[in-house]
Parts: C-alpha cells; structure tokens; sequence
C-alpha cells in the first residue's frame, strides 16, 4: 500500500464508504484510502441489520437523526433507483396493542408529525385490520415510506463509486493505532503505516478505541448488544404483509422486536437486544477478553445493567426461549406460535452508552486535530448514511 494519501476512511461499513464517496466529490482528484479489517465490506452492522429505511418517526425533533434520517431516507430511495438497487417502499406500521400504550404512540405521532415524516396516519384498529389482516391493536400509525433494501448491496455499490471516483478500498487491514503527525495523521497497520492529511474513522462497535487514543474524550464508550432473529417458516410468511412494529420502550433507544418482510421476501422476527461479551458475538455466547473486560470496567454499563435489569432478564429470557421471544410478539399477531419460526441471522449493535449509564441515542461525531471520530452510529444509520456523510464531510473542513 502506499504510504500517503490527502484522506484515509477507518471502516468499510455503509458509514466508512459514505463518508470516503462524499470526501471524493467535494475533493476532486484528491487521494483517498479507505481501510477494513476484514476481507469483506459491510461485514458487522451493516451487513446484518434488519434492512429497513426508516422514515424518522421515533427521533427527538431537533437530534441529528431526526434530521438525517428524513433527508438520508430520501436521498437513498433516489440512489437506489439511479443504481438499479432494489428499494420497496412496503410502508410499516406501529401497533398499541392496549391503551395502555396509547399515549406513548401519541408521542410518536408528534415526534413523526415535527420531523415531516411523509404521508404518516393514524389508524384505528378496523385500519390496522385492512392493511395487516392478522394483527391485532387498538390504534396504530401508519408510515407508508417506510421501505427495505439490501444495505450491503448499498454498500458495496458505495465502494464502487469511491473506486470510480479514484479512490482506494483495501480490505482485511486493520488500523491498529493512530497519531498526529506533521500535516495530518499516521495510521499503522501491520507492519506498515499511512501518512494521511485527514482522516475519518467510521469503526461502528470498534470506534471508541482509535478515537480515545488519539485524545477524544472517553466517554461515550461502546458496549454490545446482540440482536438475534427469528425467521417466519415459508408457509407462515403469509402472516405479515410488511412491517410491524410495537410500541418502543421509551426508556431504550432500541425500537423493539418487529415482524418485517425483508427485501428478498423472508419475514424476520426481532431483533432482540442483549448485552453481550464480544463486539462480534454472532453467536451468542461468544467471550472477547479484551471486549468483555472494557464493558465490565466501564462504569456506564454497570450503572446501565442494574437500571435496565427488568429489560435485561427479559432479554436472556428471549435468547434462551424461542416460545418466550414469540410470546411477546403474540400481542400484535396472535396467531403466531414459536413453531411457526426457525432461528434466523444476528447483528451486534455498537451502541454507546455514558459513564452515567445512559444509552447514547443521537449520532456522536468528535474532531481531533485532524481527524474526525464517529462515536456513535446506531440505527437509523444506515438509512441516514447519504446525509451522515455530508455532516461529517463537514467536519472534517477548516482548520
Ligand atoms: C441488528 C441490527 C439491526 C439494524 N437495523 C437497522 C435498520 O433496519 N435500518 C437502519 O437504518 N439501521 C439499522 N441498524 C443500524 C445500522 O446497521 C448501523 O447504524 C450502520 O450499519 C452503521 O454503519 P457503520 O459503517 O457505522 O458500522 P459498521 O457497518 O459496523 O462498519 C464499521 C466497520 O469498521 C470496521 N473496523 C472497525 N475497526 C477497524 C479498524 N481498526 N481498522 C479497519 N477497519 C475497522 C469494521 O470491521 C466494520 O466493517 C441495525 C443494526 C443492527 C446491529
């Protein structure tokens, strides 16, 4: 590889390649590298997330992702149908399965209705019956420009236009330190090391570490949950047009196991979201030492557990019970049964929680001199990354 380039990207997920395409355009003719450890793009959250564009309904009015998601969404249904990449706009909808939860969806009613999410209506439960005709809730909103796609498929069309754009993409190269240096950054890898004037570092679940170590605040710091799934028998598809979602847990900033058609036709049920002891626990019960020990020693996730605990059990008690995992998805569609499912994929969220404890919802984006850190990226990320890019484009300008 060669030893020097205007811009290096750390991270070939949708964020990385986003990120590196958007640096190209502004920068033409400029040099760019772009680094991931593994041997495939996209492999960690991007490549195993549920596959929804979001149309920004959950997020603060104001956050980054209330603005991102609506213009990234946008913006990714226009890429995909100038790339060919098949996008679906199957609409979702969010369930109160009693009163009880009414007044939570009346809040996501507000939140969807301050961001200009397109085309969102209410629906009473004879609505829900029309559109979904096995689910079963009191009221629920419904957001037709909610879609699925491929993100990997995004992905990897991304790095073809960093490629076109005279960009380079290297794989199975994993930065192993930074640090400043003359004019820009050093960043070493192997044996070896790159001298870039700027660099971007887009680490998903690995992003605290580059970025502390070259003097970014510690906290947020990143602790995993895993997010399994259950796959809907082929003949048991037929339960779920398009997507269902519960109401969220207002406490979590995760939006609860959803029965989604993916884009290739399946119909997953979760993801679920357990705190685990690798940032690749793709299978479950995988132990990193070095992973386990950060989280344990990292006061935010200690203060977190004992807060969250009533979630906490019900989580283990979803990844050891696929009946217990369906159980709670029978509240929205009854007639589902835990052998109507077959275990299905898992993600790994890299999700950034404060010393205090509490979960980080919004994107966290930190300069260093010269380089900028993503510390947080959680979904909608991967719908919002067209729009991400340009803010952290932004970031990496002046100075
Ligand atoms: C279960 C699950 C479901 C989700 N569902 C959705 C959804 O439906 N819609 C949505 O919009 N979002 C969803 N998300 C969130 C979305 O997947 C992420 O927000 C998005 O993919 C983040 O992209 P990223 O590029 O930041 O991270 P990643 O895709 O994780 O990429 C980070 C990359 O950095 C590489 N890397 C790390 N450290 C180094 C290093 N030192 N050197 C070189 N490379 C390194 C990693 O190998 C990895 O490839 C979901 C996430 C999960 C886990």
């Amino acid at each position: 590889m060669a030893d020097g380039s205007d811009f290096a990207v750390v991270g070939g997920g949708i964020v990385g390649l986003a990120v590196a395409r958007e640096l190209l355009a502004r920068h033409p003719g400029s040099s760019l590298t772009l680094m991931e450890r593994e041997p495939r793009l996209a492999s960690h959250q991007t490549g195993h997330s549920s596959g929804v564009i979001h149309a920004g309904i959950y997020y603060r009015p104001g956050s980054l992702k209330a603005r991102l998601c609506v213009s990234g969404a946008r913006e990714l249904y226009e890429y995909c149908d100038e790339r060919g990449i098949e996008a679906r706009r199957e609409g979702k909808l969010i369930i109160a399965a009693d009163d009880s939860e009414l007044s939570r969806l009346d809040e996501l009613e507000r939140r969807g209705t301050a961001n200009a999410v397109p085309g969102l209506r209410r629906l009473d439960a004879s609505g829900i019956a029309d559109l979904e005709p096995h689910a079963r809730g009191v009221a629920a909103l419904q957001s037709p420009d909610t879609g699925v796609v491929d993100f990997r498929a995004v992905a990897e069309s991304l790095a073809a236009d960093v490629r076109a754009a005279g960009g380079r993409v290297v794989t199975g190269c994993e930065v192993s330190a930074m640090e400043p240096s003359a004019g820009g950054v050093e960043l070493r890898h192997g044996s070896s090391s790159i001298h870039a004037g700027f660099a971007v570092v887009c680490a998903g679940a690995w992003s605290d570490r580059l970025a502390v170590s070259m003097g970014a605040p510690s906290e947020p710091r990143i602790v995993p949950f895993r997010g399994a799934y259950l796959r809907l028998r082929p003949e048991r598809r037929s339960l779920v047009r398009a997507s269902i979602y519960p109401v969220p847990d207002p406490e979590l900033p995760f939006l609860g196991a959803h029965l989604t058609r993916t884009i290739d036709g399946e119909v997953l049920l979760g993801p679920s979201a357990l705190m685990v002891g690798a940032r690749d626990a793709y299978r479950p019960w995988r132990l990193r030492p070095r992973d386990l020990a950060e989280t344990l020693s990292w006061p935010g996730s200690r203060r977190l557990a004992m807060a969250h605990w009533r979630a906490g059990l019900r989580e283990i008690r979803h990844a050891v019970s696929r009946r217990a995992f369906v159980a709670d998805a029978r509240r929205l569609l009854p007639e589902l049964t835990a052998a109507d499912t077959l275990p299905g994929p898992a993600g790994v969220r890299g999700q950034a929680v404060a010393r205090d404890g509490s979960l980080i919802d919004d994107f966290v984006i930190h300069r260093t001199g010269r380089a900028v850190h993503v510390r947080n990226a959680p979904s909608p990320a991967a719908t919002s990354a067209l729009a991400l890019a340009r803010l952290i484009a932004d970031e990496t300008e002046g100075g």
